[in-house]
């Protein structure tokens, strides 16, 4: 186990997001409006979400974005989080790689998605909201944004994807605790629902099909706005409180990440650890490498394609410019539930197309490998979606090892698996399946959407 610990204090929490896009010379393409096929205006936009959120989305020339002062003392409630020199995993792999962790699992909800929920909750409030609607997939980022709803005094109603409201029972037991109502999706309680059960009556539901109720729903409701817990630019803005105090910790340190690793689910804490380091790449040129590490089943960086696509299956949102396997795709129902969408955000995307970053898929039951050899060296039960993180470090590492040469390698732990453990019971019961899909399915999926191919 590991008790070197870099630990920074309260003066230390960012006072500004990092908006990467301001020094990214090629800048993602705009989001377009289905309908005219222009890129989307602020006004439309502002339907759906908070105004000051939509003016983060399209804000591509400030690097810099001040964290209003109410959400930055939130933050002190478990800010700054620790970095962790993995010594424990080190001597498990006999690796001469140096393995840091930064270890966002200790939040109060355990996952970094609390970042961006307080800084959500807020805009929303300030936008003079009473109800707010989102989708949530293992339920991370409903648990988090019924913490930060209650907070601000909003009423919010969560849409969670059918297998993991059965998988995950606790999550939801967790955001009725704060107040939230969650109902299982798809559900009969919305059109994009009722369409999907009369198609597939036993549907198990995606995020893309809960991000079509949860809009849906919004649109419907007065003084209504629709969040979301990644994909979108202002999340990955809001988690670059991560990297931006890696950066500090790793100076502590007194090393510089080679390589950087996090899961990739929508890219909110890839970006979230990765950002901050991209940017000493974009503009000093400083050599890192950066790896998002996906599911097999859900392979959207490795193996899409980058083109316009909706963010969700019934198609409410705007056409996103991205990595995408196809807005209608269904994962198979791997446990890391916050994996399990179909394509990538815009900028992320950009930057893999530029050459900027790469991604690694890792199958499930390489992941649970890696999560319980990280528990048995670390005391740290990791979230299923984070162990996809860890097995590309330990690939890393191993490799450092064969080739006999050090290695900085620096991963981000996005979330702990205590309400996980059923997962880790089907592993230790042998059950789990590797997970995966076939390059069949996948270009069936994109013939779908070839209308949007640039
Ligand atoms: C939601 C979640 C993810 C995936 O979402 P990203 O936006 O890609 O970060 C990863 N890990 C944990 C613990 C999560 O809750």
């Amino acid at each position: 186990m590991s008790t070197k610990k870099f630990i920074l204090t309260e003066r230390d929490i960012p006072t500004a997001w990092y908006n990467i896009v301001a020094d990214m010379t090629n800048k993602p393409l705009p989001m377009m409006d289905p309908k005219t096929k222009q890129p989307v205006t602020e006004e439309s936009l502002q339907q759906i979400f908070a105004k000051e959120l939509v003016k983060q989305e399209l804000n591509t020339t400030d690097a810099w974005i001040e964290i209003p002062e109410p959400v930055r003392d939130l933050y002190k409630i478990w800010r700054p989080t620790p970095l962790v020199r993995a010594t424990g995993l080190e001597k498990a792999l006999d690796t001469p790689a140096h393995i840091y962790f930064k270890n966002e699992s200790v939040s109060p909800v355990g996952s970094h998605k609390l970042n961006s929920a307080l800084a959500q909750a807020y805009y929303c409030k300030q936008d003079g909201c009473t109800n707010i609607t989102t989708e949530t997939g293992a339920g991370q980022w409903g648990a988090a944004l019924s913490m930060a709803s209650k907070i601000f005094g909003l009423e919010l109603a969560v849409y969670m994807v059918k297998v993991s409201y059965h998988q995950k029972p606790y999550r939801r037991s967790i955001m009725q605790t704060f107040g939230a109502q969650v109902i299982a999706s798809p559900s009969m309680s919305t059109k994009a629902g009722r369409k999907i059960l009369t198609d597939t009556p036993n549907n198990q539901g995606s995020l893309g099909c809960a991000i079509s109720e949860a809009v849906e729903l919004a649109m419907q409701t007065p003084n209504c706005k629709y969040t979301l817990g990644s994909v979108f630019n202002w999340v990955n803005l809001h988690q670059t409180v991560i990297g931006l105090e890696a950066e500090k910790q790793m100076e502590m340190a007194g090393e510089y990440p080679d390589s950087i690793i996090a899961c990739f689910g929508g890219g909110s804490n890839f970006s979230g650890i990765a950002f901050p380091f991209l940017r000493h790449k974009l503009t000093d040129g400083k050599d890192v490498e950066v790896i998002a590490a996906e599911p097999a089943s859900c392979p959207k960086l490795s193996k899409g394609r980058f083109q316009y696509d909706f963010g969700d299956e019934a198609g409410y949102t705007p056409l996103i410019p991205m990595y995408t396997l196809g807005h209608k795709f269904m994962p198979s129902n791997i446990h890391a539930g916050g994996l399990r969408f179909h394509g990538a955000g815009s900028i992320v995307s950009q930057l893999q197309k530029n050459g900027l970053m790469r991604a690694e898929d890792v199958n499930q039951l390489e992941a649970f490998d890696a999560a319980t050899l990280f528990a048995k060296s670390e005391g740290i039960i990791p979230a299923p979606e984070s162990s996809h993180a860890i097995a590309v470090a330990i690939r890393k590492a191993l490799k450092a090892k064969e080739e006999g040469r050090k290695e900085v390698i620096l991963f981000n732990l996005s979330g702990h698996g205590l309400i996980d453990m059923a997962a880790y019971d089907s592993y230790i019961a042998g059950d789990l399946t590797v997970g995966g899909v076939s390059d069949e399915d996948i270009a069936r999926n994109l013939k779908s959407v070839e209308e949007f191919r640039i």
